[in-house]
């Protein structure tokens, strides 16, 4: 039984407002089985204005290209090349505010729209690798992220084919990537892999490692890249052990025929660290923030020997306001 309390209650408010604020603070604890009581503050209620802000916001986000593509380059270890992309998706408001998914991505995970918001990442990927394949330009694959919402409904691959036809981009020039965690919570994940594969999609395990790991299942999911959450390579810069671990998990993923990636490098260390522990490619802000697909693009054009360097390059940062 969960409880919500309005104390020292405002007696001018209508009696169905004032039962409102007491349910809105039971809701805060619905999926919460630590607590059983929660009361009622201004902080709730502000959140409350704000999701059904984002809720209405939604529809006029899209129609206004609100939301924005933001790429960041992926490397080789070896040579330091770029090899790919990430396409991470940011909210630039109105007001020249560039909001970051963290603030919004749970919200449209929680009411559904995240479906309808990837699609519409996926599609503005697909434009840019239409435009990058007339103009001579190879980025690589470009990783997107798919929610696990998409495993519920059977039409998910299909639409994502018909939006590459239309752009006419091969989904080998693509990489769905998955969250771990969710790829073990749900058997119909599993399935959309395999339908991804099948397709001729190449995917990826995301932020492995971070929360419970079950590293049984990694051998029966079907993928090309498992990429390491920042977890690791924080640990190694801590102890040696969190190296000596690295290494070995890097060695055993590998021989079970993945490509490692690993995000989140802040640091030329790290870098070596992961030379030295085998891992194929890397992703993080030592070598380059994300970037808008205009600065990528540019990014891409550079002679090789600037492209594997553009952290000395201040004007590929993604800059602007952010919140
Ligand atoms: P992710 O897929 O693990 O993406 C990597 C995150 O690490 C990105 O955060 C990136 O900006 C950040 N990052 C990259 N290098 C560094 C670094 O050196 N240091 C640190 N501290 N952070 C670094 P971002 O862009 O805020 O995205 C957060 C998460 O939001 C993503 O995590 C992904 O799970 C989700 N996301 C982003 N775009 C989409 C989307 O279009 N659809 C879905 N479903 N999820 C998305
Ligand atoms: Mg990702």
């Amino acid at each position: 039984v969960n409880y919500g309390i309005y104390e020292n209650v405002d007696k001018t408010l209508p009696f169905t407002l004032i039962c409102d604020r007491a349910f809105l603070a039971m809701k805060s604890i619905r999926d919460d089985y630590e607590h059983q009581i929660a009361f009622y503050d201004d902080e709730m209620r502000k959140r409350h204005i704000r999701n059904g802000q984002m809720e209405n916001a939604f529809v006029e986000a899209i129609r206004n290209e609100e939301f924005v593509v933001y790429l960041q380059p992926k490397y080789s270890v070896e040579t330091e090349e770029i090899v790919g992309a990430e396409a991470l998706v940011r909210w630039r408001r109105p007001d020249g505010i560039v909001v970051k998914p963290e603030h919004f991505l749970p919200f449209y995970e929680k009411n559904g729209k995240i479906v309808e918001l990837d699609f519409y990442v996926f599609e503005q990927v697909a434009v840019f690798l239409e435009k990058t394949k007339r103009s001579g330009i190879v980025p690589g694959p470009v990783s997107v992220n798919v929610s696990a919402l998409h495993a519920e409904d059977p039409q998910t691959t299909q639409r994502y084919l018909e939006i590459l036809q239309k752009h006419g981009v091969d989904p080998s020039m693509i990489q769905m990537e998955l969250k771990e965690t969710d790829t073990i919570r749900y058997e119909n994940i599993r399935n959309l892999l395999h339908s991804f594969q099948q397709a001729g999609f190449q995917t990826a395990l995301d932020n492995f490692g971070v929360g419970s790991s079950f590293l049984n299942l990694v051998g029966e999911v079907p993928l090309n890249d498992v990429k390491l959450g920042r977890g690791f390579i924080e640990k190694c810069e801590k102890d040696h052990r969190g190296t000596a671990f690295l290494k070995q998990l890097i060695e055993m993923l590998k021989s079970l025929g993945f490509q490692v990636v690993c995000e989140g490098v802040e640091s030329a260390r790290q870098v070596e660290v992961l030379k030295n522990a085998g891992c194929d490619l890397v992703q993080g802000n030592w070598f380059s923030m994300p970037l808008n697909t205009k600065e990528f693009e540019n990014m891409l054009s550079l002679p090789g020997e600037l492209r594997c360097r553009c952290r000395e390059h201040t004007e590929y940062t993604a800059g602007g306001k952010t919140e």
